[in-house]
């Protein structure tokens, strides 16, 4: 009799708790299980992220691996406030296809990062959903090259393949937008930790707002690194970084991961950004122990 009542309390007891932590956290799915990227060690330093911040509660859908059949993977994405793609594999079914368009029509905030842009490059609506992408056959077909040249925006539709990057480095990151919520008060230049520096990205780009850069010297050109895509009542935040777990752990990946979450989700910012911010001159990262 005893036991029962403790367990009828204690349940009592979760459900409050729940309730609370719903009314104010933001709830983000992130989608990952086929990448051309290592997804088993970078979801959890996204997951992690989010967990900390106190701003959002977070949930993975895992597909199937690849050359497994997709046909029951479909993530009841209306149940979130964002879903975070670190998703670069095969075609998800017509019902996914269908339900995720439906969640952004409604509303619904969608974050890109790096690879998920290769994703899908025959699936029209996803490529203005992301407004540039790379690789998988893309070229002049899926849209122009878009970058800025001397503080204007750049749409060039010369023909050649969409997507591209050099070695891996450390990177200057410069805001171009610096009004923006998911920019405003970030030092104008920061370092980013080693990454891809994707350039020659392609794409729709309707919409398109680039928040931020870096020069690539591989294209020799300033190259979109933070931008959005506003299409309808969705919101779409963009980040080509985030190659690798060592890439995301920078403070400034994560700072810009977290804001441009909560923007898509709720079109504001209320995080503040992190006394620990890469610098101009010096790359700011987090280890795996350290909040
Ligand atoms: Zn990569």
């Amino acid at each position: 009799m005893h036991r029962c009542c403790f367990s009828i309390v204690w349940l009592m007891t979760v459900s409050i708790a729940s309730t609370l932590l719903a009314d104010d956290a933001l709830r983000v799915l992130i989608v990952d299980g086929q990448n051309n990227h290592h997804w088993q060690a970078t979801t959890p330093v996204m997951k992690k992220a989010f967990e900390q911040s106190e701003r959002f509660t977070v949930d993975v859908a895992t597909s199937p691996p690849k050359g497994h059949r997709l046909k029951d993977f479909c993530p009841d994405f209306a149940a979130y406030d964002v879903v975070v793609s670190n998703y670069n594999g095969a075609p998800w079914s017509p019902e996914a296809q269908s339900a995720f368009l439906e969640y952004m029509r409604g509303g619904g905030g969608f974050v890109v990062v790096h690879a998920a842009n290769n994703a899908f490059p025959n699936w029209k609506e996803y490529n203005r959903l992301i407004g540039l992408g790379g690789w998988n056959g893309r070229d002049q077909r899926s849209g122009p090259y878009v970058y800025i040249k001397d503080d204007q925006v750049v749409r060039d539709e010369t023909p050649g393949p969409g997507g591209s990057h050099g070695p891996q480095h450390e990177f200057h990151v410069v805001i171009r937008d610096r009004q923006h919520p998911v920019t405003q008060g970030m030092p104008v230049v920061w370092r980013h930790a080693k990454d891809e520096l994707y350039d020659s990205l392609r794409g729709p780009a309707e919409q398109m707002t680039i928040l931020a850069t870096a020069f690539s010297p591989k294209s020799g050109r300033h190259e979109p690194m933070i931008f959005t895509v506003q299409l309808g009542e969705g919101r779409v935040f963009h980040t080509p970084m985030g190659h690798a777990d060592y890439s995301m752990r920078c403070v400034g990946f994560l700072t810009t991961l977290l804001r441009g979450a909560e923007w898509a989700a709720t079109g504001q910012v209320t995080q503040a950004i992190p006394d620990d911010f890469p610098t101009a001159d010096e790359v700011r990262s987090r280890d795996d122990s350290s909040k």
